[in-house]
């Protein structure tokens, strides 16, 4: 049993038997005709579904009182630690609905997983792996019809979990609570992958040595939007991070990781320990060594790219996470540097690697590596 070896000594139930979560279903639920009409255009993280998960945690009693319940705006109390000093984590998954109408989610024991790694970083209470698996399969059961079904499309979950008690003071809080709340989401590109400019922000850092890099937090993101601003006005999607003390490694970008392709095949990421491993990345270089190319996880230098494309050694370049899946980047540029062309096209490996990805995830290739797990059966 996976459930509890995670637990922290702070007094979490054993969950052996797992939560059992109590369904108030929503009297105000939209109809078939409203839901069709924002699932024929959901866009992304706009519309949401018409349940939610709520399960809350306090030092005395662990988990309890697990619930679906209809969706609506939570009641804090202004004092609430999460408002003040941001003691927040997340997750990002996504629900796809199969050829044969089933409901699939992927890895969510990997998100499990990383949700307790951040929980420990940010001294909240880590939530079980089947606790976490069970509040998505609830969620998703709940509001099944808003798992969308045209191509490249899906139900974005997202997990989260706050500190909730009322108190100034500085330390962990007492009282927390998890959420899920699901939204549908369009396919991320339409009319075709399109390759994005990147903007190397040399001002900014997203996490340094000790931080909370590699944790799902809110706080990161809160830093990288003024970054991110500078990538817009520089005619950038997104914005790349530097190591902070060196200013000389890459890290990733504020919400996708970066990978690397060298004209022999071989794929090179960087290894930090401020970066966030996303699952996407993880996946992807392990469907890239069992085709038999080789995988280099080890620091990156801002030259090693920029002397690597001029001098043709690195042919493609992609950025990687949940919501968009794989996506080109054609360019790179930044205060003294430009690198690529914007008129690039998505390497030949990238958009292979992401055929791939994204079959197993439909169901259109078999799911050798045991990635998928089933929700609505
Ligand atoms: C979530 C996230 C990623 C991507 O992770 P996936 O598990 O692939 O979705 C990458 N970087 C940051 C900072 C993230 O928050």
């Amino acid at each position: 049993m996976t459930t509890t070896d995670n637990a922290p000594a702070s007094g979490d139930t054993p969950s052996e038997f797992g939560l059992q979560f109590e369904l108030t279903p929503s009297s105000t639920a939209r109809d078939d005709a409203e839901r069709e009409v924002i699932l024929s255009d959901p866009g992304f993280g706009k519309h949401f579904t018409d349940h939610m998960v709520t399960i809350d945690w306090s030092l005395d009693a662990g988990w309890h009182d697990a619930s679906v319940h209809p969706y609506g705006p939570l009641q804090l109390d202004p004092s609430a630690s999460v408002l003040h000093y941001a003691q927040e984590i997340f997750e990002g998954l996504k629900a796809y609905r199969h050829a044969d109408g089933s409901v699939w989610s992927f890895r969510p024991d990997a998100n499990a997983r990383r949700l307790q790694r951040s929980a420990r970083r940010l001294a909240l209470p880590e939530l079980s792996t089947d606790d976490f698996v069970e509040s998505i399969r609830q969620i998703v059961r709940a509001d099944l019809d808003w798992v969308p079904s045209a191509p490249e499309t899906s139900l974005y979950l997202r997990p989260f979990m706050i500190a909730t008690e009322a108190f100034l003071g500085v330390r962990a809080a007492q009282e927390v609570a998890y959420h899920v709340i699901a939204s549908p989401a369009g396919a991320y590109f339409t009319g075709g992958v399109s390759p994005v400019s990147i903007w190397l922000t040399t001002n900014y850092a997203r996490a340094g040595k000790g931080g909370t890099g590699a944790a799902k937090t809110g706080g990161n993101y809160a830093s990288s939007l003024l970054p991110q601003q500078e990538a817009y006005e520089n005619g950038c999607q997104q914005v790349l991070f530097l190591d902070s003390s060196e200013s000389n490694y890459i890290e990733e970008l504020g919400g996708m990781n970066v990978v690397l392709v060298k004209k022999d095949g071989t794929l090179v990421t960087p290894d930090s320990d401020s970066i966030l491993e996303g699952i996407t990345r993880d996946s992807i270089l392990e469907l890239a060594e069992a085709r038999g190319h080789r995988v280099e996880r080890r620091r990156v230098t801002i030259d090693e790219w920029r002397d690597g494309v001029a001098g043709g050694d690195i042919v493609e370049v992609f950025a990687c996470g949940t919501a968009a899946v794989v996506v080109p980047i054609a360019e790179l540029k930044g205060e003294g540097i430009h690198i690529g062309s914007p008129a690039a096209e998505g390497g030949e490996l990238t958009m292979s690697l992401r055929a791939e990805l994204t079959d197993i995830q439909y169901g259109r290739r078999p799911d050798v590596h045991g990635w998928m797990t089933r929700l609505d059966a």
